[in-house]
């Protein structure tokens, strides 16, 4: 390998978001300046029009905007009448969301392992945690299936479980808003799917932010009066508990925008991905596609089996490399989550990954030559140079 390579004049951003910024130009300005001149600064125009943008994107009937991923799990997990005594099923090596969000409802979330090759639910250990939370005595009414670093999970496998059992699937597409599985966006593979616009998620805005999608009307309804405190048809005529759940105007206004540009920021996520695939398979385990999925890379993440991870991450961070570990850990071994269930045979994929797992940075803005700089950075970091 070239050891000799220029070192890039500027810091390598893991994500870049002031580039995508430069892109979009006044247009963001313009778009907060409209929403400063007419003032409605909750519910306003705005966000009707960012929810029928996201949901014609997907191709879900119905998009509800509300103030982020988390509430967007929440809003869902209450609209589908999630309660105390309940196990919902959710993957223990993914982002806390999930796994907080049943556990903030009072009922019990019982972590399922994750298969190596997708990083996604591996539906037999769903079985087996199926069974667990029977023996424990829990009610097990759904699943939420994470589409981790931008991939979807495995809904065909998934679904069919969910069938079975007589259980909901509600997908956590806060990593892989734009992704496709057999042609079918995500937003339109459960029956509920929420996302994320935090703003380093591929689809971010300004702030906080998230949406919900859905096919049913009637669960659209619930979400829209669980997003403003439960109100019925008259605003101070309230028919079930809600809560403050909306996005507010201008986070919209910036969607709008940065919604017009998104499918060609998947497809330059998806060439810098086969990029890297190039440039690393042959030295590391590269993230794959499961036939039929498109991915919205959200992370690039390697598998480093026979390196030593943290020596590599000094290597990189001299050589300008910024990286990330996700996950450090699962959610079973952490403080907070230790008390609850874990799938029959426990947890071994995602307990081994959390110590071989290496991101990339990753964003549309990564030009050649400094994806040419990381990969022969890596190669050297792991001792091929
Ligand atoms: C980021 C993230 C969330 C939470 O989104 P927020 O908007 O930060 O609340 C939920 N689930 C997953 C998988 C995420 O990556």
């Amino acid at each position: 390998m070239k050891s000799d390579m220029p070192k890039p004049a500027n810091k390598v951003a893991f994500i870049d978001l002031q580039a995508q910024r430069r892109r979009l130009g006044q247009k963001i300005d313009d778009a907060l300046a409209r929403v400063l001149e007419h003032g409605r600064f909750v519910m306003g125009p705005e966000i009707e029009s960012c929810e029928r943008d996201l949901a014609e994107f997907c191709g879900a009937r119905h998009a509800v905007t509300c103030g982020s991923g988390t509430q967007a799990l929440h809003m869902a997990m209450r609209a589908l009448g999630v309660a105390s005594g309940d196990a919902v099923f959710v993957p223990a090596f993914t982002f806390v969301a999930p796994a907080e969000v049943v556990a903030l409802i009072g009922a019990t979330p019982v972590f399922v392992d994750v298969r190596e090759n997708d990083f996604n639910m591996d539906p037999v250990s769903l079985e087996a945690a199926i069974t667990t939370a029977r023996h424990q005595g829990l009610n097990p009414v759904g699943i939420v299936p994470v589409d981790l670093f931008g991939q979807p999970a495995d809904y065909p496998a998934i679904t069919a479980i969910a069938e079975k059992h007589g259980l909901f699937v509600l997908g956590d597409a806060a990593q892989s808003f734009g992704a496709t599985l057999d042609g079918a966006g995500v937003g339109t593979l459960a029956k509920v799917t929420t996302t994320s616009f935090f703003p380093a998620k591929p689809l971010g805005t300004y702030g906080d932010g998230g949406a919900i999608f859905t096919h049913d009307a009637e669960l659209a309804d619930v979400l829209r009066s669980i997003r403003n405190h439960g109100a019925g048809n008259d605003r101070y005529d309230h028919v079930r508990i809600g809560e403050t759940g909306r996005l507010d105007t201008m986070q919209a206004a910036i969607l709008i925008e940065k919604l017009l540009i998104f499918a060609d920021e998947i497809a330059a996520r998806q060439q810098i991905s086969e990029r890297y695939t190039a440039g690393l398979s042959d030295l590391v385990r590269v993230p794959r596609l499961n036939d039929g999925a498109t991915s919205v890379w959200a992370q690039y993440t390697i598998i480093i089996d026979d390196h030593d991870r943290d020596a590599a991450v000094a290597r990189l961070r001299e050589a300008n490399v910024p990286t990330a570990i996700y996950y450090q850990a699962t959610l079973h071994e952490q403080e907070a989550y230790r008390a609850f269930p874990v799938a029959g045979n426990g947890l071994p994929v995602a307990e081994s990954l959390t110590g071989r797992v290496l991101s990339l940075p990753m964003h549309p803005y990564l030009d050649e030559k400094t994806q040419d700089w990381i990969i022969n950075s890596v190669r050297l970091a792991l001792g091929d140079g």
